[in-house]
């Protein structure tokens, strides 16, 4: 890890701020991109790839993944996990 962190890891906030959260955290700046209130970071967009499990066997699948852009304070927040949660489409085998 070479980003200049400040904290340990353990102490950020957790990322993935939305709605209310996200607005009390971070500031809309006039360049259309948001800053973090607290440090004045940019606010950064970790990208979390779901696994799509749609085959008829424990996970397997097309290998198909959905992503997902999760925002986050590089300095204040734990960086999101890059793997999301698996995902089965409705009308799939294990969704029917
Ligand atoms: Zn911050």
């Amino acid at each position: 890890m070479s980003e200049g962190i400040l904290m340990p890891e353990g102490s950020k906030r957790q990322a993935g701020q939305t709605g209310i959260e996200a607005d009390n955290e971070y500031a809309l700046q006039e360049d259309g991109s948001y800053t973090c209130k607290t440090c004045g970071s940019v606010i950064m967009a970790a990208k979390v790839a779901h696994p799509v499990w749609d085959g008829p066997f424990p996970m397997s699948g097309s290998g198909k993944c959905i992503y997902e852009e999760v925002p986050y304070c590089p300095k204040c927040e734990k960086r999101p996990e890059c793997s999301g949660s698996l995902v089965t489409p409705k009308g799939g085998f294990h969704n029917p």
